[in-house]
């Protein structure tokens, strides 16, 4: 069974096509610019690279150009369009309709369409993506599968604010948490890998990339996460804020005379490790600042791992015991000095790395020190295969939901 899974963003779409009989990507590529100037398709299948530039006014065009790489006699890695069994979706915002993956219909799209203002900038691209694919192939079924899915199961007293309740019933005020697809992802990966079922494992599972994200996992279910209402909140990002003082917003509003739309664009892309050391948002750049003295850039990342810090204690007390933590994602899988720093002093939770297994970049490695009571494992986080995974399990079993 194949399965292309597309990932849409406002000018983007990122796809893959699976062979799920042996998980094998057989193509991927990227097109970018959708309803720019210079729009561009790289397809890449297998090792080799084409580029194709021309105009690509919206997603329609996108996805048809993607389906005639894939088919195309010379670059193709598919006889027909009818080889794709399913195509399954990304889906940023799910609300409190979905906490699974489920095949999409009209009473899905209706839900899709309904959380768009939980967020405008992600959902709308999304469902364009979705009714693109609809148009050029109707007979083929979709799945949706969303980044707040997982984080569902936590309990009421972890996504609740401490605002009125009647806020959480008229506007859906709580906390979400997004990067679900990934915790999932590497927490079940974590199990596989310590070789325990995942029902008798507590682990906080770290994705560290640009946007970034904790979650506390109790016997394979979500109990608390660190981004909120919307992926501005927890750690300190690349751009993003993160957690702060409510009223820092009013008292800077005040001060600097801003109105509601520059405070956002302030709080989501001049903050984060990019304010602070005011180098930039790629941690490799901070990371050499850093090197070459730079006081600001160092105190970036000091900030940085001393918040995740904070919440691998948090997320151990909120799960009693903590057996594993992962590092995914960007930052996690790559940067070999954060994680060690981030992992220093935690030895009163059976925390301790290994700083030769640690001298490693993007690859599966349990890096905890021989005797540590708690694993400390790098897993290279899969969105797309879990996509596919899921997609696939719902189209074999006839089900609508997982
Ligand atoms: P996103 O998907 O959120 O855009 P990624 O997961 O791709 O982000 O992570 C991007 C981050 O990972 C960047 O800040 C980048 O600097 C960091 N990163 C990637 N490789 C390394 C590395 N070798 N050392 C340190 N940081 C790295």
């Amino acid at each position: 069974m194949k399965i292309l899974v597309v990932n849409c963003g406002s000018s983007s779409l990122k796809y893959q096509l699976f062979d799920m009989t042996n998980e094998e990507v057989l193509a991927k590529g990227l097109v970018e610019r959708i309803g720019l100037p210079g729009s561009v398709l790289t397809h890449r299948p297998g090792s080799e690279k084409y580029v194709f530039e021309t105009e690509i006014p919206d997603h329609e065009k996108a996805i048809k150009m993607v389906l005639d790489a894939l088919i195309d006699p010379e670059h193709g890695v598919l006889k027909s369009m009818d080889e794709i069994t399913a195509i399954g979706h990304r889906v940023v915002h799910g609300g409190e309709d979905f906490s699974g993956s489920v095949k999409i219909s009209d009473s899905v799209m209706k839900a899709l369409e309904d959380n768009v203002e939980l967020a405008p900038l992600h959902n709308p691209p999304n469902i364009m993506g979705i009714e693109a694919c609809t148009k050029i192939m109707p007979d083929v079924p979709q799945v949706g599968v969303f980044d707040t899915a997982f984080h569902q199961t936590m309990p009421p007293e972890a996504y609740l604010y401490g605002i009125p309740y009647e806020y959480y019933e008229k506007y859906k005020i709580r906390r979400y948490g997004f990067h679900g697809t990934s915790h999932k992802f590497v927490s079940e990966r974590a199990a596989e890998l310590i070789g325990r079922p995942i029902d008798e494992l507590k682990i906080i599972t770290c994705h560290l990339g640009n946007g970034a994200s904790i979650a506390a996992v109790n016997k394979g279910k979500c109990v608390d996460t660190s981004m909120g209402f919307t992926p501005l909140a927890g750690l300190m990002m690349g751009t993003r804020s993160g957690n702060l003082d409510p009223a820092i917003i009013f008292y800077l509003m005040n001060k600097e005379n801003w109105d509601v739309e520059r405070a956002n664009a302030f709080l989501n892309k001049e903050c984060g490790v990019l304010g602070v050391s005011g180098v930039s948002s790629d941690f490799r750049d901070i990371e050499s600042a850093a090197e070459k003295d730079n006081d600001r850039a160092q105190l970036a990342l000091d900030r940085f791992a001393y918040v995740v810090k904070l919440y691998i204690g948090a997320y151990a007390a909120a799960l009693n015991g903590v057996d594993a933590v992962v590092f995914t994602a960007g930052l996690g899988e790559n940067s070999i000095s954060m994680r060690e720093k981030i992992c220093s002093d935690l030895d009163y939770l059976g925390i301790k790395i290994d700083t030769d297994k640690n001298n490693t970049r993007g690859k599966e490695v349990d890096v905890s020190a021989d005797g540590a009571k708690t694993r400390v494992l790098v897993i290279p986080t899969n969105e797309e295969l879990m996509i596919a995974r899921d997609t696939y399990e719902i189209v074999k079993s006839g089900k609508d939901s997982l």
